[in-house]
C-alpha cells in the first residue's frame, strides 16, 4: 500500500486525534532526563528523575504499556552508544556497586533466565545471580501484553508466540517445561477451542489493495477455489494460472528423482519456481510474494522452493517429492520437513514461560502457585532485585563492558559494566553467561579473538513488527466472516484475530459485540537483496518509522480492510501497541546465499565458544529462533562454567 496524503480531513477521518490508550510517559520520562544529562550516561530507562528504580515504584507494570514496545524507546540508545564508541575511550570510571555475585547473566530473555535457574540448580539454591536487561520488562522477544477491555484483562503475545519448534525440545528443555509444571500435551488437548470462529462460519480471506491490484477488495475463502478467483480484481491469464499452480499435480521437473529434485528446488528461490519453472504470468507473483514474511521475515525472493515445500505452498504436489528432509534445508524448514515439535500456546506467548522461570527464581514476586496462576498473575516488580534475594532481576540496564580480570590475577573474576539510570555502575562475578545477542557481544567483550569477533558480526537478526490492536467489537469481522487475513501488498501483510486460548481464570471474548485485540505482522522487505541485507535495511527502517506513521497506517489498513463490515478506525480503535523487533529472530542461514559450512565452522559455532569464565547462550548461538533452542543454550554455557 502507498502512503495516501495525510490532509487534515484524512487524519481526522482516521481518528488519528482520538484519545485512544497508545503512549504512555513512564519511562519517556526517565530518557529524556537521561538525554539531558551529562555525557558518561548513556541512556536510562529504568529510573525517575529523582534516582529510584522505576521498577521499585509500587504501579510499575510494564506489560500494560501500550505505544512503541518491543525495541522502545530508552532500551537501545545504550547498546548503539557502546556501537558508535562513546563508551569506550569516554575515560568514563564506572561507579562501584559492592556487588560481587556467583554469575552475572547479561539478557533477561528465555535463554538467561534459563541460564539462571540451570546455574541454581547446580550450584545450589545460596548461589547468588543477578540477571541485567536493557528493556525495561523481563522475557526478552518472550514479551507480554496486557490490556484492560471493557473490564476484563485481554492477553496476547507481543513477540514470541509458542511452544512450537522445527524439531522435538530436547530433553534438556523438555524437562524445564516439565519442571515449570509446563504439560503441553495436557493443555494443548485442553484447548477446546481452536475451532471457535470456523464454528461462526468465519476463515481465511486476501485482502487486494487498490495500489497493488487496481481495488481495494476483501474475498473471502482461499486462492484454490474457482469462485474465489471469481471475485478477485485479477486478469483471467492471472486466475489461470494461480487454478493450475494451486490445483493441478503437475510434474514441473520431469525425469528428475525426488533426491535431484529437491536439490535443484534448494538453490532457486520459489520466486523463481513458479516464474521458471511453473511459467505464472509475472503478475502472480505479488500474491504470493509475502506468504514467507512470517516465517523467514523475507519475501519469497529470498526463500528457496525446497524451504517452502513443507509449509505448503503450492506447486509441489505433481514433483511426488518424498518425505522429509534433504541437504541444503534451512533450520526451519528441514526441521517441519521431519515433523516439528508439540505445539501450544499462552494468551501471552511464551512470556508465561518467562513468567514461570521468575515464579521458579523469586517466587515472592509472582503471586500464585500454578501455570494458570502465573498467566494472570500481576507480577510484583519491586521484589526482582531485592538485595536480599539470591536472586536479581535489574531491568533498564545495559551491559556495556564484560571482561576479565586478566592473567595473573587470582581468582579470575568478570567485571560487568552496565548503564542504568544517569549511573555507569560495575558489578562483579565468579562467572558470566552472556544470554544476549550475539552481534552486541564483540562490542562487550574486546577481549575475545578475532575470529570469534567475527563470527558473532555474521548472524543478522530478522527484523519485524507484532502490532496490536484493541478494538470494541468484532462485529465487522463477523459480518464479512473473515477471522485471519492475507494482506499481499499491505504495509502490515496478515491481520488475525487473537486465536481463542481459555486457561484457569482466563477467557477470551467470544461475542462480536465484546472488545478483541487483532494482531497484525509486518516485516520490512528489500526483495532484490540478500537476506541479511533486507535484515539489515529493514531494521533501519524500523528504528527510524515513528509511532505516528505506525498509527497511520494501522488505521488506514483495518479502515480499508474492514470499512465494508461497518468498522470506523476512528470510533472502534481504543488501544494500539507496536511491539518493534529491529533485531527479532535470530538469524538461521540461508541456503541461497550462504556456504555450506563444515560441522564447527559455522558463524555460531565459532561465535559460542567460551572465553575463560564467560560463556555464551542465547538463541543466535544455535542459530534457531526457538525457545527450546534457547533453553539448550543456556544450558549447554552454564554446563561450560560448572561442568554437566
Ligand atoms: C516477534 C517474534 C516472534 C517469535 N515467535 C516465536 C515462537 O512462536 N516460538 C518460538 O519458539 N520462538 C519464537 N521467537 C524466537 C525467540 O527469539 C526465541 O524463542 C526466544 O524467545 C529467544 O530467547 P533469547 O533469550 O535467546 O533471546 P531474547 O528473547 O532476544 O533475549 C535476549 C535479551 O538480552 C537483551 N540484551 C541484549 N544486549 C544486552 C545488553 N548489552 N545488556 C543487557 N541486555 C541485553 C535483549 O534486549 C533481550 O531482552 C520469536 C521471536 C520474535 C522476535
Amino acid at each position: 500500500m502507498t502512503r495516501a496524503r495525510s490532509s487534515p480531513e484524512r487524519l481526522r477521518r482516521l481518528g488519528m486525534g482520538r484519545p485512544i490508550t497508545r503512549r504512555d510517559f513512564i519511562d519517556g520520562i526517565a530518557v529524556a532526563a537521561a538525554l539531558a544529562a551529562p555525557s558518561r550516561t548513556l541512556a536510562a530507562v529504568g529510573a525517575d528523575v529523582v534516582g529510584t528504580a522505576a521498577q521499585d515504584r509500587p504501579s510499575y507494570y510494564p506489560p500494560a504499556l501500550k505505544g512503541m514496545r518491543g525495541s522502545h524507546p530508552g532500551s537501545f540508545e545504550a547498546a548503539h552508544a557502546l556501537r558508535d564508541g562513546a563508551f569506550r575511550g569516554s575515560g568514563t570510571t564506572p561507579d562501584e556497586t559492592g556487588e560481587q555475585y556467583d554469575l552475572i547473566v547479561v539478557g533477561g530473555g528465555i535463554s538467561g533466565l534459563a541460564a539462571a535457574y540451570f546455574y541454581r540448580s547446580k550450584a545450589g539454591a545460596g548461589a547468588r545471580i543477578l540477571i541485567l536487561d536493557n528493556h525495561d520488562d523481563f522475557g526478552g522477544h518472550a514479551k507480554r501484553n496486557e490490556f484492560q477491555l471493557g473490564g476484563k484483562i485481554q492477553l496476547i503475545n507481543g513477540g514470541t508466540l509458542g511452544i512450537d519448534s522445527p524439531r522435538p525440545y530436547s530433553p534438556v528443555a523438555a524437562a524445564l517445561l516439565a519442571a515449570l509444571g509446563v504439560d503441553v500435551v495436557a493443555l494443548a488437548a485442553r484447548l477446546a477451542d481452536r475451532g471457535f470462529y470456523a464454528s461462526l462460519g468465519l476463515g481465511p480471506g486476501i485482502f487486494f489493495d487498490k495500489d497493488t491490484f487496481g481495488a481495494d477488495r476483501l474475498v473471502k475463502g482461499k486462492l484454490s477455489s474457482p469462485e474465489f478467483l471469481e471475485q478477485a480484481p485479477l486478469s483471467e491469464a492471472v486466475r489461470r494460472d494461480i487454478l493450475r499452480l494451486e490445483t493441478e499435480p503437475i510434474d514441473y521437473l520431469p525425469g528428475l528423482s525426488s533426491g535431484e529434485k529437491k536439490a535443484r528446488l534448494s538453490r532457486i528461490s520459489y520466486r523463481d519456481f513458479l516464474l521458471d519453472l511453473v511459467k505464472v504470468d509475472p503478475s502472480v507473483i505479488p500474491i504470493y510474494q509475502s506468504r514467507t514474511h512470517g516465517e523467514w521475515g523475507v519475501g519469497i525472493d529470498a526463500v528457496s522452493a525446497l524451504d517452502v515445500w513443507p509449509f505448503g505452498l503450492p506447486g509441489f504436489e505433481g514433483l511426488n517429492l518424498d518425505p522429509g528432509s534433504a541437504p541444503r534445508m534451512g533450520y526451519t524448514a528441514a526441521g517441519y520437513a521431519d515433523g516439528g515439535s508439540y505445539k501450544f500456546h499462552f494468551p501471552d506467548g511464551n512470556a508465561s514461560i518467562a513468567r514461570l522461570l521468575v515464579s521458579s527464581l523469586i517466587p515472592q514476586a509472582v503471586p500464585g502457585s500454578t501455570v494458570e496462576d502465573a498467566v494472570t498473575a500481576r507480577i510484583d516488580y519491586g521484589r526482582l532485585d531485592r538485595p536480599e534475594g539470591t536472586t536479581r532481576i535489574r531491568l533498564g540496564s545495559t551491559a556495556l563492558s564484560v571482561a576479565t580480570s586478566g592473567p595473573g590475577s587470582s581468582p579470575v573474576v568478570v567485571d560487568v559494566v552496565y548503564s542504568r539510570m544517569h549511573q555507569i555502575c560495575v558489578a562483579r562475578a565468579q562467572h558470566c553467561v552472556l544470554a544476549c545477542w550475539n552481534m552486541m557481544i564483540p562490542y562487550l567483550c574486546p577481549q575475545l579473538p578475532d575470529r570469534q569477533k567475527e563470527a558473532l558480526h555474521y548472524q543478522v537478526k530478522v527484523p519485524l513488527v507484532y502490532t496490536n490492536v484493541a478494538l470494541s467489537n468484532w462485529r465487522a469481522f463477523a459480518a464479512l466472516g473473515v477471522s485471519v487475513i492475507h494482506c499481499p501488498g499491505g504495509y502490515h501483510s496478515s491481520v488475525l484475530l487473537n486465536p481463542v486460548t481459555d486457561i484457569g481464570s482466563y477467557h477470551s471474548p467470544r461475542s462480536p459485540n465484546e472488545a478483541i485485540l487483532v494482531r497484525m505482522v509486518r516485516t520490512p522487505c528489500y526483495p532484490g537483496m540478500s537476506e541479511r541485507d533486507q535484515h539489515r535495511m529493514g531494521r533501519a527502517e524500523l528504528l527510524t518509522t515513528s509511532f505516528a506513521t505506525f498509527e497511520e497506517k494501522i488505521r488506514d489498513q483495518l479502515g480499508r480492510i474492514l470499512g465494508p463490515g461497518g468498522f470506523d478506525p476512528a470510533r472502534d480503535i481504543t488501544a494500539i501497541t507496536v511491539n518493534r523487533w529491529p533485531h527479532g529472530y535470530a538469524y538461521e542461514y540461508n541456503p541461497l546465499f550462504d556456504p555450506d559450512w563444515q560441522k564447527g565452522e559455522a558463524p555460531h559455532e565459532i561465535g559460542r565458544s567460551r572465553f575463560g569464565p564467560i560463556t555464551i547462550a542465547n538463541s543466535d548461538a544455535a542459530a534457531a529462533a526457538y525457545t527450546d533452542a534457547a533453553i539448550d543454550q543456556a544450558h549447554r554455557a552454564v554446563a561450560e562454567l560448572l561442568g554437566r
